[in-house]
This record gives structure tokens, C-alpha cells and sequence, in this order.
């Protein structure tokens, strides 16, 4: 076996951090922002100890896109809303089965994208004598995606989601296309702009279960794009924990 380096000690986090956070600041200059977005560490099949590194180093937020690997680890280490010191959020698209999970040991749900789901997230949130802060899920690539409500759609969505008066819209989350090659980057700033243009344009003031705060965009290789489009939440995993042997 080659030598190898361990990708999660606190030294190698630390490192990856510390050149984000170079990123970060540099993207908020050419955008003219004077407040960073907050950086949401997806942990997604790293350790307990990549995340207690993480913490460590100062990162609050933690993301996760498995409702049981989620359930798992904030077993381990509660979220805030339980007291704890971090705040978990999950990512990824959610069963409706396993609502039961994110009502239970989630701080966010931020991929919100059905009513049913929406349904089913209020009625464990009651049970579990709560109210959980929501992101809605937009798809901005134009194809054929399974998870996200078309933009068309999402207004409508916001509206609807009035009635459920355990969840709490704190904005939008969306993933841009894949980029490949250079080239793709105007085709991701597009797709942020058209998320952008349904966060500002929402208007929330008559619906008492949304406020348009938070916009979750960017993830390891398209974060600086999403900065200067306005994202509020960048989140990042193989960037700050290394490469992943799966997803
Ligand atoms: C895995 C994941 C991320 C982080 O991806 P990286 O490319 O590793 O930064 C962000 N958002 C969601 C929804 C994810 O599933």
C-alpha cells in the first residue's frame, strides 16, 4: 500500500477550509457582498470524526442526503434544535416513509418538493411537538429531473404551502447542471440567475408560514458561480472532506 495522508484529520479539513474560505471571500468581493453565505458541510458517508473535526474548526452546519445515515449520526450528536452544538440538515430527496426520521432528528428539511411530502413532514412535526424550517427544492436545469418542483410550479407551491403550520419556508434550494468543462459555467450562472429571480420575487408578506431568507446554492465545484448569483447557503462536501467512494 502507498502512503497514505489521512483526508479527515483535522489538518486536511483545516487546509481545504482554509482555501475555501480564500474562495468564498474572493467571490463575495467580486460580487460586492460584504456577508459570506453560510457553509453547509455535507458529510454524506464520512465519519463522525470528519464531523467532529469539522466542528472543531468552527463549521456549525452539517448536511446529509440519507434520512437513515442522517437519523444515525445526530443520534450520535444531536442537532440544535435538541440542544446540541451543530445543525443538521438534510439534502437530499426524502421518502415520504422516512419523514418520520427528519421530524425527529433534522434541524432543516431543504428539499422540500411535494405537498404530499409537505403533508406528511407537518403531521410528524406536530407529533414531535415541533416546526421545522424548510427549503423548497427547484429544478433549474430544464431536463427531465426526478427531484424539484419546475420553476413554473413554485410560487403556487409557496402559496400552498400556507396550510401547513409546522413547517417553516426559509427560501429555496436548487442543484445546477454538472459542469464538465468551462464552457458549462454560463450555463450554470443562468440556471442560478432563474432560481434567484423565483427567491426575490416571491412575495411573501400575506403567507405567515414563509420567509424568503435563505438561498441554497452551490455545491464543491460550482460554489464561487452560485456566490456571485446570490446563493445564501453554499454546501460542500468532497471539497472540504476530500473525495467520497460513493454517493
Ligand atoms: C452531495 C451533495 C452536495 C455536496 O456535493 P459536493 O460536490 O461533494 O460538494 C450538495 N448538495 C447535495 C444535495 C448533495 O447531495
Amino acid at each position: 500500500m502507498p502512503e497514505t495522508t489521512d483526508q479527515i484529520s483535522r489538518e486536511a479539513i483545516a487546509a481545504r477550509l482554509e482555501d475555501i474560505r480564500e474562495r468564498v471571500a474572493q467571490a463575495c468581493e467580486r460580487a460586492g457582498r460584504d456577508s459570506p453565505p453560510t457553509i453547509v458541510a455535507v458529510s454524506k458517508t464520512f465519519p463522525m470524526r470528519a464531523i467532529a473535526n469539522a466542528r472543531d474548526l468552527g463549521l456549525e452546519h452539517f448536511g446529509e442526503n440519507r434520512a437513515r445515515q442522517l437519523r444515525d449520526k445526530a443520534r450520535e450528536r444531536p442537532g440544535a434544535f435538541k440542544g446540541g452544538d451543530l445543525v443538521w440538515h438534510m439534502v437530499g430527496h426524502l421518502q415520504t416513509n422516512k419523514a418520520k426520521f427528519i421530524a425527529r432528528y433534522a434541524d432543516w428539511f431543504d428539499a422540500l418538493d411535494s405537498t404530499h411530502l409537505a403533508e406528511e413532514l407537518n403531521t410528524r412535526a406536530g407529533y414531535n411537538d415541533r416546526t421545522i424550517p424548510c427549503l423548497v427544492q427547484v429544478n433549474i436545469t430544464g431536463q427531465e429531473q426526478k427531484y424539484g418542483l419546475p420553476p413554473e410550479r413554485v410560487h403556487d407551491f409557496l402559496d400552498q404551502c400556507a396550510d401547513y403550520e409546522r413547517l417553516n419556508i426559509r427560501g429555496l434550494m436548487a442543484m445546477a447542471s454538472y459542469i464538465e468543462a468551462p464552457e458549462d459555467e454560463g450555463q450554470v450562472r443562468e440556471e442560478f440567475r432563474l432560481a434567484r429571480t423565483l427567491f426575490e420575487t416571491y412575495d411573501a408578506a400575506s403567507n405567515p408560514q414563509v420567509q424568503m431568507e435563505e438561498l441554497s446554492l452551490g455545491m464543491s465545484n460550482d460554489f464561487e458561480i452560485a456566490i456571485e448569483e446570490g446563493s445564501t447557503m453554499v454546501r460542500l462536501g468532497s471539497g472540504l472532506f476530500g473525495p467520497r467512494d460513493y454517493d
